[in-house]
Formats: C-alpha cells, sequence, structure tokens
C-alpha cells in the first residue's frame, strides 16, 4: 500500500517515501510520502487559493458538508476502527470509541457552522460614541497549519479539520508519521462529502520539515498544535504574530478525599490510567488518597489493575496494547526501575513484553521521580498517601504541567475550593481527570499549553473578530 500527499484535490506523487510499521508487531504496513519543503509549498499554494471559495461559502453550505462527513464516517465506522488498530495499535473497543467521538465531533462542527455570530455593542456607553449602530462579525483568519499527535489520530485531527472547516478556513495538515493512514482516509471522505479542492490538504513527512515550512510561512495565519511541551513550545518561539493554539501534555492527577465509596470509582480510576496504554494526555498518572482509605484503595487497585488483559490490538478482548515504539517501551521501563531504585514500591506490573508494558502501579513515589514530575505516556500510574486535602493540592500544583484534575469528596465546600486553587484547565469534581466530551472547553495551563479546543473554543481560536460602526 503507496500512500501519496493530498494536495489541491489530487494524490500527488512525492520524491521519496518511507516504510510505516506496525507499532504491535513490526510489520511493514505501507509506504508513505515523506513531503519535502516543495510539497509543504504546494500544499500552503493551495490552501492559499483556496482561502476565498470557503471565504465566500455559505454557513448552510459548510454544514452540509459536515454532515455528509458524518454521514460517511458511520458507512466506513468499521474500516476506520481497522486503520486505527493497524497505525496506532490502538485496541479495537477503545478504536471503536474513538471513532464513535469524531463522529461527535463532526456533528458538534456542523452545528457550530450555522451560528458563528458577533454582538451589537452600546458604543453611546462612552461620551462621543453617540448615534452610531455598531456590532461585531467573525470572519475566518485563512490558511490554518495543523500538526497532530499519534494518540487520538482521529478525533485530534477532527478537532482541528471540524472547526477549521465550520468557519470558513482552509489547512494544511500534518499528521503524526505513525499514524497518517486515518487522515488520508479523512481527506478521501471530505473530497466525497463535497469539500472543494484545496480546502483540506494533507502532508505527511518530517515533524521539523513540515512544521518549520508552516511556521515560517507568512500565507499562513495560524498554527493549531496538538502534541509534546517540547514541539510545542518550540512553534510557539519561531511563530511571529500568527496565532498559535497549543493542546500539549501533562502528569494529571487525581485526590481522593477521606469517606468515598471507593468500590463505585475504582473501575473508572483504573480505565482513566491504562486506557490505551496510558497515552493519553489526561490519563491518571498521579493518585494522592487520604491516609484513611489508602491502603483499601491501593488494594482494591492493583485487583482491578490485575483483571486487564493484555494482547493484540484486533482482539475486542484486549484491554493493553503495544506503547507507540519499542523505544517509548524502553524509556517507561528505564523510568520505573528509576522509582524503584529510589525507595519506590511497585505493587503490580514494572514488566514488558515486546511492545507491551504492563499495567504498573507504583506507591510511595517521590514528586522528583520522572514517572511524578514528567509525562509518563505509558501505563503506570503512582499513588500517594496524604493526610489533608491542602497537602494533595500542593502536590498536584508542584507540576510543570496543569491540564485535567479529578476530586472525589463528599464535602462540596472541600470540592470547590479545590476547583479554585488547582491550577489546571479544567476540574473534574466526583470524577477522574481523564474525563472529556468533545464539545467543552478543553486546554491547559503552564506547559500544558494556550488556548482551547472543543469545537465553539476552537471556532474563537480561528476566526477574527472585526468592529463595524455606522454613525447615524
Ligand atoms: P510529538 O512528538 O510532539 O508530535 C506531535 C506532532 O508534531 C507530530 O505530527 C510530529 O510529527 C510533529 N512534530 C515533531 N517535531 C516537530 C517540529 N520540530 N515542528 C513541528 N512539528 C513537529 O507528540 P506525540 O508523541 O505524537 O504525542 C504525544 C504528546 O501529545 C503528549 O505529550 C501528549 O500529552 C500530547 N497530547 C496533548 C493533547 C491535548 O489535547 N492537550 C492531546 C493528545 C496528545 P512526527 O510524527 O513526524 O514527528
Amino acid at each position: 500500500m503507496k500512500k501519496h500527499l493530498f494536495i489541491n484535490g489530487q494524490w500527488q506523487e512525492a520524491k521519496e517515501y518511507r516504510p510505516l510499521f506496525s507499532p504491535y508487531n513490526n510489520e511493514q504496513i505501507a509506504e508513505i510520502a515523506f513531503a519535502d519543503e516543495d510539497d509543504v509549498d504546494n500544499a500552503i499554494d493551495a490552501a492559499e487559493k483556496a482561502r476565498p471559495v470557503m471565504a465566500k461559502m455559505p454557513a448552510h453550505k459548510r454544514a452540509s458538508i459536515l454532515e455528509n462527513l458524518v454521514e460517511l464516517l458511520k458507512k466506513n465506522e468499521e474500516k476506520c476502527v481497522r486503520l486505527l488498530t493497524l497505525e496506532a495499535a490502538k485496541p479495537w473497543t477503545t478504536a471503536k470509541g474513538e471513532v464513535a467521538r469524531t463522529i461527535m465531533t463532526y456533528k458538534f462542527a456542523a452545528e457550530e457552522a450555522r451560528r458563528i455570530h458577533g454582538e451589537t455593542l452600546p458604543l453611546d456607553a462612552a461620551p462621543g460614541g453617540e448615534d452610531r449602530l455598531s456590532f461585531t462579525i467573525r470572519q475566518p483568519i485563512g490558511v490554518i497549519g495543523a500538526i497532530t499527535p499519534f494518540n487520538f489520530p482521529m478525533n485530534l485531527v477532527a478537532h482541528k479539520v471540524g472547526p477549521a472547516i465550520a468557519s470558513g478556513n482552509t489547512i494544511v495538515l500534518k499528521p503524526a508519521s505513525q499514524t497518517p493512514l486515518t487522515s488520508l482516509f479523512l481527506a478521501e471522505l471530505l473530497q466525497e462529502a463535497g469539500l472543494p479542492d484545496g480546502v483540506l490538504n494533507v502532508v505527511t513527512g518530517s515533524g521539523s520539515i513540515v512544521g518549520d515550512r508552516l511556521v515560517s510561512d507568512d500565507r499562513v495565519k495560524a498554527i493549531t498544535f496538538t502534541g509534546s511541551p517540547a514541539v510545542g513550545i518550540g512553534l510557539r518561539s519561531k511563530a511571529g504574530l500568527k496565532r498559535v493554539t497549543l493542546e500539549l501534555g501533562s502528569n494529571s492527577a487525581l485526590i481522593v478525599d477521606k469517606g468515598v465509596d471507593l468500590d463505585a470509582m475504582i473501575p473508572r480510576a483504573v480505565t482513566g490510567a491504562f486506557s490505551f496504554a496510558g497515552q493519553v494526555c489526561i490519563s491518571l498518572q498521579r493518585a494522592y488518597v487520604h491516609e484513611d482509605l489508602y491502603e483499601e484503595f491501593v488494594e482494591k487497585f492493583v485487583a482491578q489493575t490485575k483483571k486487564l488483559k493484555l494482547g493484540s490490538p484486533l482482539d475486542p478482548e484486549t484491554d493493553v496494547s503495544a506503547v507507540i515504539s519499542p523505544k517509548d517501551a524502553e524509556r517507561a521501563v528505564s523510568w520505573i526501575e528509576e522509582a524503584r531504585a529510589s525507595g519506590a514500591v511497585v505493587a503490580t506490573g514494572g514488566g514488558r513484553h515486546g511492545n507491551i508494558v504492563e499495567p504498573t502501579v507504583l506507591l510511595h513515589v517521590d514528586p522528583k521521580q520522572k514517572v511524578s514530575c514528567q509525562e509518563v505516556f505509558a501505563p503506570i500510574v503512582l499513588i500517594n498517601k496524604i493526610s489533608s486535602i491542602e497537602e494533595a493540592v500542593f502536590y498536584v500544583n508542584d507540576s510543570r504541567y496543569g491540564l485535567q484534575a479529578g476530586i472525589y469528596t463528599n464535602d462540596i465546600s472541600t470540592a470547590l475550593k479545590a476547583a479554585e486553587e488547582l491550577e489546571v484547565g479544567g476540574v473534574m469534581i466526583n470524577d477522574i481527570p481523564t474525563f472529556r466530551v468533545d464539545h467543552m472547553p478543553y486546554g491547559g495551563v503552564k506547559e500544558s499549553g494556550i488556548g482551547r479546543e472543543g469545537i465553539k473554543y476552537a471556532i474563537e481560536e480561528m476566526t477574527e473578530m472585526k468592529l463595524i460602526s455606522i454613525k447615524k
């Protein structure tokens, strides 16, 4: 299977192709075009030429293209699931969940396309502002460079392509090198859905070659990036006055207060820690549990973890499959060893079978250990004991990151106080941090990023507000 670049509605050959391997068994899956700078230029050209077409397209037409896409995705659901299992080693059931969410994301995009509007302004509130009718409108920003990670290859692309089309923009999309197949399939589907040529261009290849070209070209008006903090911060530093949205990593935490019903929440917490082998930006990585419940929490959490089934991503029974590369499997195990050497207790897991890392629970971890203060992005969770919620909030905030946090408590005052004090983009009360539905505002503080996604909020980032004032 040889996959070309998708530029200006055409499948274009590249000068070079690179093999794509399965993260699960290292078999070659496909050959993928490796774009050079000229290819990226051509894609930006195509997006720039399509800009007026999209800017003039009425909202109902943009919405109906997205509605057509929703129908095509439903028809091709199984194929999408298969592609996700192949390119990302995402277990079948988890992949099905991602496809369902992707469909929902494009539905929200279709709906939001119909309600992009400004507001009227009482300029006469200021002396000298009398006798005017004034209002704002929102206009598309233009060509958007979208760069996406491997962990949700369909839904995180949807969070960029959906709002971009809904708000009348054009796009050059650079999917993660490990997961290009679903983006290339999306291009096919959107063409069938009636998207004009040049509106979506998919350029596969090196992150730095494509990224540098996108970020340094004046025709690209905004960069929307989801991925690791190092790459995101680098992009922003080169972006000049371009609008930049960064959805970056985290070491998300959960606080468990005394008196909480553990049986009800343990299965959910275990799913939050190990879903897609922990390779989720809001994966539960750190749990701070009140001393009154600590022993019981650990015992129940470990018992539930031991029930997880490891195996092939194609097996619908599999809970945990391979991490994305052998290098990441090695890194995960070395971080566990480092924690163990510094006094942490491995309550379960710690081993590796090929590229599958065992779901691992660590206890009594020093906050300076990598498994605590960096993003593990692997099936590893730590459970530490705290004697007060204040102490737990301190540990949660003692982090470079701040995406989401969760707190289970029966005391509403404790919950609200913690919610105000936690330095994150979203607080989930009586839930794990690993919660997202696709229309809520989503994004982080500190090194977890800037800007918000969630269709309505992404549209704000992808449009310019213009003031119009009529002197009567
Ligand atoms: P990554 O290595 O940063 O890659 C993300 C994307 O950036 C890929 O398309 C990659 O291309 C590209 N890239 C790499 N180097 C680049 C450069 N110098 N300039 C421009 N683009 C470049 O991240 P990942 O490993 O795929 O994904 C995991 C990270 O994403 C984690 O940190 C996770 O927390 C974060 N994430 C955040 C959210 C959120 O919403 N906050 C959601 C999901 C994931 P190549 O693949 O070709 O290298």
